[in-house]
Order: structure tokens, then C-alpha cells, then sequence
């Protein structure tokens, strides 16, 4: 017996009925040879991390556009965030925590630059729209590894797809990634915001926060107790009707007093306006697209299509770069 069935034995000793075992996983679109060592979602997580997709989410705004200060989230550190309250969880209820790290390392991978703002601006340049769940698959199933894609496993992709408020993904692991994203960026967009000098802890409704706590740490602590103390033993991920109101309710004034806070916003018509220019141009001159992105059109990939998954690629930092590049006249230096 070689290391991994080991290992798939050992989830199938003292993992919890309703986790997901590596065993039992659908498998992958393309048929594989297993690994010796890792069973198949601890390998779809070391594909997600290696990735450049992963690698680009480091410059990719969470809330606040660019900023200066090194301590406000960025979506990388917000998608570490979500894998360790997701982990945390999973771990707790006996689940799979290969599967809940994959598809919390993956969730993301398919934003924009410039966050939320910038998936409207393809929203409304793309014909066929265009939504970060969808693209983060579109990207490991198409775009990665040269066009190959990383044929992860039916659970990991289905988690993925799912992390968005109105989905429901097939394992109890994407469903708690689902939720860990929520508690992740509830508690760190509150933190970002008083950082920011958005609010202050006590513009928050107090009706929540005697319910959730305090301040952010206490209010994380609060959830992640009650969705394993509400979970344990039961084929679903839970919460209490009163800490989920609270929750909810604590998200709905984060939509209306930070989300869409005009000082927090002031950024965003630019960034938009930035994105559909670089669309517009690349329309017109399509052999601007670097090699990588000739290629699927030489295939028969709709133009369009590529413009698309090319911007989306783009972190802040190249977005503002290739439009500098292209509009923004250069001094004679000689
Ligand atoms: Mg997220």
C-alpha cells in the first residue's frame, strides 16, 4: 500500500460520514494516473497554489483600491483568510480539509482588477457578461497551464463555482467555504474600514454587535463557534437564526455604509472607464494581445472572448501600466 491509500484509509477511519472522502471523489475530466503520496484534492490544492492565477491576486483590490498602507487586505490575503476559517471549520466537523483549502484557494481566482468594480466594467463590455465565479473556472479549466487547464477534481471545480451567495455546492466543504468567504470578508472589510478612517467600531449597529461582539476578533470567534457547535453531526452547514440574522444583518449595513460609501468609491469610475478603454483598444488592434493571447484566436477563439480573459487576468498595477503604455504620452529622453 503506498502513502496515499494510506492516507485515503486514514480519512475513511476517523473522518466524519458526511466528509467527503478522496476515495469516493468523482475524479477528474481527463483521467489521470493518482499520485503516489497525495490523494486527489491535496493535489488539486497544490495545483490551485502554483498557479498564476493564485500568484496574481496579489495585487488585486479587495475593498480599497491600491493603497498605500501594507496593511489592508488584498484578494490574497483575503482568500488566505477565508482557507483558515474554512480549514478551522472543516477541521472541528471532522471534514475534509484538502477539499475545503482547494476550493477556498480557488474561489477567487477569477476577479478582476480593481475588485467589484472592475467585474462590472466586463459585465457590461462582454456580450455573454461576465461574473468572477464563472471566470475562476473558466480559468482552471481553460486558461491555466498554457491553455490546458489543471483538471481538478468534480468537487473542487463544483466548489468553486458555488461560493457565490445564491449557490449550493454538492459537498458540506464548499458549502463552509461558502460561508467562511462571507465571515472572511465581513471581518476584515470592517477592520480595512476603521483602518481607512471609513467608520469607527461604534457606528456599528449595536443591536449586532452585542449579539456578534465587540470587535472583530470576538465577532469571528462568535461565528466560527456557532457553525461547528450548529453543524456537528448533522448532514449540513448551519447556523443559529440569531447569530445568522446578526450576520446578515452587520453584511447589509457593510453594503450600505463602506460597499458603496462614495469616499470609498471615488476611485471606481476611473478604474471602470480604464478597463473598457484597454477593451476598446485591443477590439481594434487585436495583434497588441501578447503571443500567449494570439494563440487561442489562431485556434478560433472569439476575439472578444480572449480581450476578456486577458483584462480579467490583469492585476491593478498592469491594468494602470498597459493603459499608461497606451495613452499617456513619454517624455524625449535622449
Ligand atoms: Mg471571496
Amino acid at each position: 500500500m503506498n502513502i496515499r491509500e494510506k492516507q485515503e484509509q486514514w480519512e475513511q477511519t476517523y473522518l466524519s460520514k458526511f466528509a467527503s472522502l478522496s476515495m469516493n471523489s468523482k475524479g477528474r475530466e481527463k483521467p489521470e494516473m493518482p499520485c503516489d503520496i497525495r490523494p486527489i484534492y491535496q493535489r488539486d490544492r497544490d495545483r490551485i497554489l502554483h498557479s498564476k492565477a493564485f500568484r496574481r491576486l496579489k495585487d488585486k483590490t479587495q475593498v480599497f483600491f491600491a493603497p498605500l498602507g501594507d496593511h489592508y487586505r488584498t484578494r490574497l490575503t483575503h482568500t488566505l483568510e477565508v482557507s483558515q476559517n474554512a480549514r478551522t471549520i472543516a477541521k472541528a466537523l471532522r471534514l475534509n480539509e484538502d477539499l475545503t483549502e482547494a476550493i477556498a484557494l480557488g474561489h477567487d481566482l477569477g476577479h478582476t482588477p480593481f475588485g467589484h468594480a472592475g467585474e462590472h466594467a466586463l459585465d457590461l463590455i462582454c456580450s455573454h457578461g461576465f461574473r468572477h465565479y464563472e471566470h475562476s473556472i473558466r480559468i482552471v479549466e481553460k486558461l491555466e497551464n498554457k491553455g490546458q487547464g489543471l483538471n481538478l477534481s468534480v468537487e473542487v471545480r463544483d466548489g468553486i463555482l458555488n461560493h457565490q451567495t445564491t449557490g449550493r455546492a454538492m459537498t458540506l466543504e464548499g458549502r463552509i467555504v461558502r460561508l467562511s468567504d462571507k465571515i472572511a470578508y465581513l471581518h476584515h472589510d470592517i477592520d480595512d474600514a476603521i483602518r481607512g478612517k471609513v467608520l469607527t467600531e461604534e457606528e456599528l449597529p449595536k443591536e449586532f454587535r452585542d449579539i456578534l461582539g465587540h470587535d472583530p476578533r470576538s465577532r469571528l470567534n462568535c461565528i466560527i463557534h456557532d457553525i461547528i457547535t450548529m453543524s456537528e453531526g448533522k448532514p449540513d452547514i448551519l447556523m443559529s437564526p440569531e447569530i445568522e440574522k446578526a450576520m446578515f444583518g452587520l453584511r447589509a449595513f457593510m453594503f450600505e455604509n463602506v460597499y458603496t460609501n462614495p469616499k470609498v468609491k471615488k476611485e471606481e469610475k476611473k478604474c471602470k472607464d480604464l478597463l473598457i478603454a484597454l477593451f476598446e483598444h485591443y477590439k481594434k488592434n487585436i495583434e497588441d494581445l501578447p503571443e500567449e493571447y494570439q494563440i487561442p484566436i489562431r485556434r478560433g477563439e472569439q476575439e472578444e472572448q480572449v480581450i476578456c480573459d486577458y483584462i480579467a487576468g490583469m492585476t491593478d498595477h498592469y491594468a494602470l501600466h498597459q493603459f499608461q503604455e497606451l495613452y499617456e504620452p513619454k517624455a524625449w529622453s535622449i
